[in-house]
């Protein structure tokens, strides 16, 4: 799933602080898992802006709304009988959903909420780690299921480098070494020989280096 965390109230204030009407958007997908930005949390960021901004002597009205997806235009379309009365838009769904929004509500200012942060797993109750950096060419079946590109500090595809010590990365002893995990892993499964094949260099062309991706299904495209 994709990860996120509130930003900084202070961030958050600064940004709707010129509105008065601000809809609030969450959304029920990634960051509701992650707990960044769903239901609950467009709750808790609403009572604590109103607090706020009541404060100062300075009321605004929030509207709280979560859709299913906020990366999806069908879902996003909800959004329209709320816009008139919305000075301005904050989304607490990562950066992809509040594009959407922005994409559809031209004459509208969104702000983020949030910090997207990486695609994860959870590790246990309320961590998420980065599992995959959406490279568009996985090596996961040569990697017995580990990946180097995100798991790697160095992102190093043919075995670790000198500063894996104890089974940790040399950039943060909370780091498992990711080419550890692979070993580990191949001599779990009697798979040691295919450590010593080469992997060959990355086209990067599939990953960010290539610019901003597109998937077109010819079978699905309308
Ligand atoms: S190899 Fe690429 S696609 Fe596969 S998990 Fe790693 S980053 Fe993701
Ligand atoms: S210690 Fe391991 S995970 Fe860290 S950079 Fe070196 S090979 Fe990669």
């Amino acid at each position: 799933m994709i990860t996120a965390e509130r930003k900084p109230m202070e961030e958050i204030i600064g940004s709707v602080s010129p509105y008065r009407r601000i809809l609030l958007v969450g959304c029920n997908e990634c960051v509701t898992v992650c707990a960044a930005g769903g239901r609950k949390e467009v709750g808790l960021l609403a009572s604590a802006l109103k607090m706020h901004f009541a404060k100062e002597g300075n009321p605004v009205e929030i509207e709280e709304v979560t859709l299913e997806r906020q990366c999806d235009p069908e879902y996003v379309e909800e959004l329209l009988p709320r816009m008139d009365q919305a000075d301005a838009v904050l989304s607490m769904a990562c950066g992809c959903g509040a594009q959407e929004v922005a994409r559809r509500y031209k004459e509208k200012p969104v702000f983020p909420a949030v910090n997207t942060r990486f695609m994860g797993a959870s590790e246990r109750q309320g961590v998420w780690a980065e599992r995959c950096a959406g490279c568009g060419n996985c090596v996961l079946g040569i990697t017995a299921g580990v990946c180097p590109i995100a798991r790697c500090s160095k992102q190093l595809l043919n075995g670790p480098c000198g500063g894996s010590t104890s089974g940790k990365c040399e950039v943060d002893p909370d780091i498992d070494c990711a080419w550890q995990l692979i070993w580990d892993r191949l001599k779990a499964l009697g798979m040691q020989e295919r450590y010593e094949d080469n992997i060959p260099a990355k086209d990067w062309r599939t990953g960010r280096g290539g610019g901003p991706r597109r998937i077109v299904r010819e079978d699905l495209a309308s």
